[in-house]
């Protein structure tokens, strides 16, 4: 009975070591698509956001993101004002996360804040983006990650206008513009 219990503890766990692995050699959107598979079927809503969570290495991000996004994204960088390719973009559609794909802002919430960097009143739902205390370069200020793999994304200020009253102050490099 006891030999049973081990010989399946041992094929379930391979099972799972396996598919783990083969999750992380994916490409990161075959990798999303199983996640999202797995949620829908098998777990309640709670126990898949747990689930849905992206951590990967350093050494992953770098190979997958370009040189930029992973300065913004992964090391808290922030690109000079009014370079960013997004700070401009006035078209209809979806800003994801550069890293994971995680829908994080759309353009019906996008304004021209004169700050230099892509400029929204809103995320697309709260639970999409994490608010962090920042106390960095001696400022107390409230950072935003990517709710899904973490990455910074840039900062959110009270200057907003309507209805909010909040202006998210977020990095191109560290968005993907996905067009409606
Ligand atoms: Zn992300």
């Amino acid at each position: 009975m006891s030999r049973l219990f081990i010989f399946t503890s041992i094929i379930i766990s391979s099972t799972l070591i396996f598919g783990f692995l083969s999750l992380k050699d994916n490409p990161r959107t075959d990798a999303n698509k199983s996640y999202t598979q797995l949620s829908d079927s098998t777990m309640n809503k709670s126990e898949s956001d747990m689930k849905t969570k992206i951590v990967k290495s350093d050494e992953e991000w770098k190979k997958e993101l370009t040189p930029e996004q992973y300065y913004v994204l992964r090391q808290k960088g922030t690109e000079p004002a009014f370079t960013g390719e997004y700070y401009h973009l006035n078209e209809d559609g979806i800003y994801t996360c550069a890293a994971c794909g995680n829908e994080l802002f759309s353009s019906d919430t996008k304004y021209e804040s004169g700050s230099g960097w892509p400029s929204y009143w809103a995320p697309v739902d709260e639970g999409k983006v994490k608010l962090i205390e920042d106390h960095s370069l001696g400022m107390v200020r409230t950072e935003v990650v990517c709710g899904r793999c973490g990455g910074h994304l840039g900062h959110v200020f009270d200057d907003g206008p309507k209805p909010t009253g909040k202006r998210y102050c977020i990095n191109s490099a560290a968005l993907e513009f996905k067009k409606k």
